[in-house]
């Protein structure tokens, strides 16, 4: 199984309904640990994409990355904005002309994409912060097996690693300043990304027609 444009295009639409949905959530989360805005930002963002969407499709993998990349830079303030929209436009470099996705490029697109987050913003596993969900989702897309199990794993282990953010102290961004005090608080943008993969595994289990 592949997911092309069209199906890449479901995957996103469906990630801006679910901030959408969590955004009082993910504020909740931030405000415990950082100035509360992270789901109002990404709402801002994901309603940005939505809009040039509906402008008409796109034509690649590629494009469409570059298109929710250009979006969240644009429009997202806050840290996260320029961070997603890193890993989205080192998504698409990394799909380069590919017309559809199978399970190895998906996870060369967001090893891709992870990197350039770390690259950005100089977060390791175990910082509190999206790369702790992201990481492990990436690992979890390795293997051999079809995209749809790769991606089921991909989005538990994307949750899981949110999850995990709990009990830790953060090394990056605004919850670092609390030091012991962030403890105890889910991470707003590793909460974020589970949803980033939750959604895809979502859109590779119900194709549009
Ligand atoms: P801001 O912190 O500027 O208000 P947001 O609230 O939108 O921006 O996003 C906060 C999230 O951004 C954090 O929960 C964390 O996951 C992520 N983040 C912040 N700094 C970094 C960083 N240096 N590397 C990776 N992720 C980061
Ligand atoms: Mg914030």
């Amino acid at each position: 199984m592949m997911l092309d444009v069209s199906a890449l295009t479901d995957w996103i639409e469906r990630l801006a309904v679910a901030i959408d949905e969590e955004q009082a959530h993910l504020s909740e989360l931030d405000a415990a640990i950082g100035d509360g805005d992270h789901g109002a930002n990404m709402a801002r963002g994901f309603t940005a994409v939505k809009g040039k969407l509906e402008q008409g499709p796109v034509e690649t993998p590629a494009a469409l990355f570059k298109l929710v990349a250009m979006t969240l830079i644009s429009t997202v303030g806050g840290a996260s904005g320029p961070l997603y929209g890193t890993l989205f436009l080192e998504a698409a470099k990394a799909a380069g002309d590919a017309q559809a996705l199978d399970g190895a490029s998906l996870h060369e697109v967001f090893a891709a994409g992870l990197a350039g987050v770390r690259m950005r913003g100089k977060a390791a596993p175990g910082d509190k912060t999206m790369v702790d969900a992201l990481t492990p989702a990436v690992d979890a897309l390795a293997g051999d097996d079809d995209l749809r199990e790769r991606l089921q794993r991909a989005a538990a282990a994307a949750a899981r690693g949110a999850e995990a953010t709990k009990p830790l102290v953060a090394h990056k961004g605004r919850a670092s300043y609390l030091g012991e005090r962030a403890i105890g608080h889910e991470d707003p943008g590793a909460a974020s990304s589970a949803l980033l993969f939750a959604t895809l595994a979502e859109a590779a289990m119900e194709p549009v027609r």
